[in-house]
């Protein structure tokens, strides 16, 4: 297994919310606050607006007292859904 401090030497690949191609790296366990590292199991690929999306449901999140029993695989499940109900409307 693998440490990669390389962001370039993670795999490319679409949103895995909507299949963008054009992708941003996001850590699921995010850096600055969290700690998270630029692994393969840390990190997924997100198109600029559903990163920005999964960032800003994390910090509405911080904000509730429940917040620890979040788990930050959930956030990326959230946005998933979020554009699943768009797209149906
Ligand atoms: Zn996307
Ligand atoms: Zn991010």
């Amino acid at each position: 297994m693998g440490i990669y401090t390389d962001k370039h030497k993670l795999d490319e690949g679409p949103c895995i919310i909507c299949n963008w191609p054009i992708t941003e790296k996001h850590r699921i366990r995010p850096g600055l606050k969290y700690g998270g590292k630029y692994t393969k199991e840390n990190v997924v690929n997100l198109c600029k607006g559903h990163h920005k999306l999964v960032h800003k449901l994390i910090r509405q999140a911080e904000k509730q007292s429940n917040f620890n029993e979040y788990e930050f695989s959930d956030f990326i499940k959230a946005a998933k859904q979020l554009y699943d109900e768009s797209r149906t409307i």
